[in-house]
């Protein structure tokens, strides 16, 4: 499945970066999709606690921020967002469009990572040694 090494790649750099910053773990990845990424989001939200197992990613939310189709028609001389289905033509005056701004976009915003033990990992593991 094509989403599953996406979602290794994905989990080897946030893994990578975590453990390069001394993180305990990662909370969350911040993932930037665009709606012409090629990737389906739920065969992606599916694969991805699979490949985090047993990485810093481990248990991460995958939070994914959807991006639009942005193009920039030359003709009207400004951008527009193209809505579903995707025909590439300007939304206003229907020129062919020629230039896409945004909607490829398969890359991580940003990375939550946990650094010291939380108050209620201390209060478990206390709870579990008394
Ligand atoms: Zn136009």
């Amino acid at each position: 499945m094509h989403e599953l090494s996406i979602a290794y790649n994905l989990v080897e750099i946030a893994h990578e970066a975590a453990r390069s910053a001394g993180a305990l773990r990662v909370n969350a990845v911040h993932l930037r999709l665009g709606a012409l990424s090629g990737v389906v989001e739920d065969a992606l939200r599916f694969s991805f606690p699979i490949a985090a197992v047993g990485t810093l990613v481990e248990g991460a939310a995958l939070v994914i921020e959807p991006v639009a189709v942005q193009i920039y028609c030359d003709h009207c001389a400004t951008s527009h967002t193209l809505t579903p289905p995707f025909v590439f033509r300007c939304p206003v005056c229907e020129q062919p469009v020629t230039r896409l701004l945004h909607g490829r976009e398969l890359q991580i915003e940003s990375i939550e990572i946990e650094e010291t033990e939380t108050e209620l990992d201390r209060g478990v593991y206390a709870t579990a040694h008394s």
